[in-house]
């Protein structure tokens, strides 16, 4: 059986990501399969640019099915977005896998996660006991997949989120290192552990409010412009620019791409 990094998208915006991310991983020569799991809310032109991207693309309505993760979302209508990631879990045609956020970029080759155990993550700056969940190997199972759904519908989720959800059901979690998802906006904050580790990151996760396709670009100088404290993320801002304008945009549609900017 063969191994995949997930991602998820729900809207264009996350589906350029996701586009993004996808080729970032193909240029840094992985051999695993890229799969991503997708809603009613992407627009089919992006639909046909992440098929030829991702070698799975899997349809996934929890609103509009009548299967037990809708009964759950009837129980815990805030946990939306949540439930649809739980459904990777569902993909048990792989015998691992890597779930990524779709606000992520890949600047070197990452595969090395697939050799840790379910599940393996990197502490949560906000709180380093708990797992950030942009990034987890996982072992994809229906067994495992129902007990999640029964947790989110006995429990819920302590952030109204997939991190709350996971990190209690999960509470002997596996520390990875930091370089498998790197906060760039954290980085700063610790500029000499940035400078002694920073050629070591292999993903960096754009976590927060401002998602990298809503930053206005510079073509004259060939930047993004980012406000004071956040230079470090420069350079991974501008590499994700520079993929999006060269293997996403010329494909995308010009109403989606003006919709995209924040
Ligand atoms: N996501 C999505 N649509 C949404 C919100 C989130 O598809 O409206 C997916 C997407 O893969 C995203 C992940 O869920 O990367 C987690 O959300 P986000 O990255 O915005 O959270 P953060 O990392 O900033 O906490
Ligand atoms: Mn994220």
């Amino acid at each position: 059986m063969s191994e995949a990094y997930v991602t998820l998208a729900t809207n264009d915006g996350y589906a350029v990501g996701a586009l993004v991310l996808g080729h970032s991983l193909r240029s840094n020569h992985t051999t695993k399969d890229l799969c991503i799991l997708i809603t009613p809310g992407v627009s089919p032109s992006i639909v046909s640019m992440l098929e030829s991207v991702f070698d799975k693309v899997v349809n996934v309505d929890v609103l509009d099915s009548g299967d037990s993760a809708h009964l759950s979302l009837l129980k815990r209508p805030e946990l939306g977005v949540t439930l649809t990631k739980l459904h990777c879990w569902t993909l048990a045609d792989y015998s691992k896998c890597v779930f990524l956020d779709a606000d992520m970029l890949c600047v070197q080759n990452p595969d090395d996660l697939f050799s840790h155990p379910e599940l393996s993550a990197v502490c949560d700056i906000g709180w380093p006991d708990c797992f950030n969940s942009g990034m987890f190997v996982f072992v994809p199972s229906l067994d495992t997949y129902g007990r999640l759904l029964q947790h989110s519908e006995t429990s819920g989720s302590f952030d109204g989120g997939d991190q709350g959800l996971l990190n209690t059901f999960f509470p002997n979690w596996n520390r990875l290192s930091f370089v498998f998802n790197m906060v760039a906006s954290a980085t700063y904050t610790y500029l000499p552990a940035y400078k002694q580790y920073g050629g070591s990151v292999k993903l960096v996760h754009f976590l927060g409010a401002m998602k990298p396709w809503q930053y206005s670009y510079d073509t004259s100088s060939s930047s993004v412009h980012v406000s004071s404290g956040y230079e470090l993320l420069a350079p991974y801002l501008n590499s994700w620019w520079a993929i999006y304008l060269s293997l996403v945009k010329p494909g995308v549609p010009e109403m989606v791409a003006q919709q995209l900017a924040g």
